[in-house]
């Protein structure tokens, strides 16, 4: 019995072993990506319905971190974001889009007449719970002559709700400058009205999780329907996530969802078709 112990230990050692070199692999490489800058944002427009049957118009755009490798392909986010998280290198990866997308938002002023496009940016808890995070956005702001109000901090229903001692005063302080706040994968957190109430923020996104069932699920159709209704009642936008058909999209703007995110529109795109989005828009 002894015997099978030992074994078991050893077994269990080695595959920990196993476990922490291949995290440390993945750490070590991000390190090594941070400082050579390896990564690259794409952008996917989130937009509004269209004025009087017209099309739909871009309100914003989400930026969305990928991890360039040697070989040209793309990591996406699920894959490192972990990672990240767990070693705090999430933070330096998050002052890095943090800046890149708000110098994107400036090179794009500059070549269009309209300057009036949002930036939806998002941030981990473990960023946002940092003591230099107000900090950080303020400065980068102003680094890049970008109007507070244009900045849209996306953040999990659950990083603000598991910390509310240290996100509800982040939140009043960048409220307070102008920052809107979006509480991202809503739905999917355990929040309460009442604590929902008390929140400075101005948009729900509804996760992808109730979207993608609709019209097939009659269920997710009202659990939806009842998220618009009731942050309508908060006073709150909501924006659609993971629209993939008509269907949805009709289904949400007739229960009154603001704004519409997803392949039926657009996927997340590079920079230079952002543009050509926007310069179309323009008539440019
Ligand atoms: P999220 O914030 O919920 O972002 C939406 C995800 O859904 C994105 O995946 C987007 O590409 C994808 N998506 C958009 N429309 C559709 C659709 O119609 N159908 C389907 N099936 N998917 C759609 P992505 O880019 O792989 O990002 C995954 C997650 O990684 C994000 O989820 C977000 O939590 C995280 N993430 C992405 N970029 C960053 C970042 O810069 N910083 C941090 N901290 N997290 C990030
Ligand atoms: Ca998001
Ligand atoms: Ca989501
Ligand atoms: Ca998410």
């Amino acid at each position: 019995a002894k015997d099978t112990g030992r074994n078991r230990y050893q077994f269990y050692t080695e595959e920990l072993t196993q476990r922490a070199q291949e995290r440390l692999m993945t750490e070590s490489r991000l390190r090594q990506a941070i400082r050579d800058k390896a990564f690259v944002l794409h952008y996917q427009p989130i937009y509004t319905k269209g004025e009087d049957g017209g099309a739909p118009s871009i309100f914003s755009c989400e930026c969305l971190i990928r991890w360039q490798q040697d070989d040209g392909s793309l990591i996406y986010p699920d894959l490192f974001i972990p990672c990240a998280e767990e070693t705090g290198l999430i933070i330096p990866i998050g002052e890095w889009v943090l800046d890149h997308a708000c110098a994107q938002l400036a090179e794009w002023d500059a070549r269009l007449p309209d300057n009036t496009l949002s930036m939806a940016v998002n941030i981990s808890a473990r960023h946002f719970c940092d003591a230099n995070f107000v900090m950080t956005v303020h400065e980068v702001l102003k680094r890049h002559a970008i109007a507070p109000a244009r900045l849209i901090i996306e953040i999990t229903e659950n990083a603000v709700m598991d910390r509310m001692d240290i996100a509800i005063p982040t939140l009043e302080t960048l409220v307070r400058t102008g920052v809107r706040i979006a509480l991202d994968d809503f739905g999917t957190g355990h929040s309460s009205l009442a604590k929902l109430k008390t929140l400075p923020i101005h948009a729900l996104k509804i996760d992808r999780e109730f979207v993608k069932d609709i019209p097939d699920s009659t269920d997710d159709m009202q659990l939806a329907a009842s998220i618009i209704r009731m942050a309508q009642g908060l006073h709150l936008q909501t924006v659609a996530e993971g629209v993939e058909t008509q269907e949805q999209y009709d289904f949400l703007a007739q229960a009154g969802c603001d704004k519409f995110q997803g392949y039926l529109l657009s996927r997340p795109v590079t920079a230079e078709k952002i543009y050509t989005l926007l310069a179309a828009s323009a008539e440019l």
